[in-house]
C-alpha cells in the first residue's frame, strides 16, 4: 500500500466519524481532502468510500442520519440529505 493510499483510507475514517459525532463540515473536509489526493496520484477511491460518500455535496454519509437507503428493483438507492441519489447493483 502506498503511502497515497494509506492516507485515503486514514481520512476516510476520520470523515466516518465525523460525520457520526454530527460533524458534517469537518467529515466534508476530509472527503475532499481524500478525494484531491485519488486525483493527484490516479488513485481509485475504495469502495467503501465511494458508497459512503455523496458525488454531490461531498458529506460522508451516514444511513438513518444524514442518508436514505432503500432497494428498489434490485439496486440500492442511496439518497442524500441535499437530494442527490446514488444507485448501486446488488
Ligand atoms: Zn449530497
Amino acid at each position: 500500500m502506498t503511502v497515497a493510499e494509506e492516507r485515503i483510507e486514514r481520512l476516510e475514517e476520520l470523515a466516518a466519524e465525523a460525520a457520526r459525532e454530527g460533524n458534517e463540515e469537518r467529515a466534508k473536509d476530509y472527503v475532499r481532502l481524500a478525494r484531491r489526493i485519488a486525483e493527484r496520484h490516479r488513485l481509485r477511491l475504495p469502495r467503501s468510500f465511494v458508497r459512503f460518500t455523496c458525488d454531490a455535496c461531498d458529506r460522508y454519509l451516514v444511513p438513518g442520519k444524514n442518508a436514505r437507503v432503500r432497494l428498489q428493483d434490485g439496486h440500492v438507492v442511496v439518497t442524500c440529505e441535499c437530494g442527490h441519489q446514488a444507485r448501486y447493483p446488488y
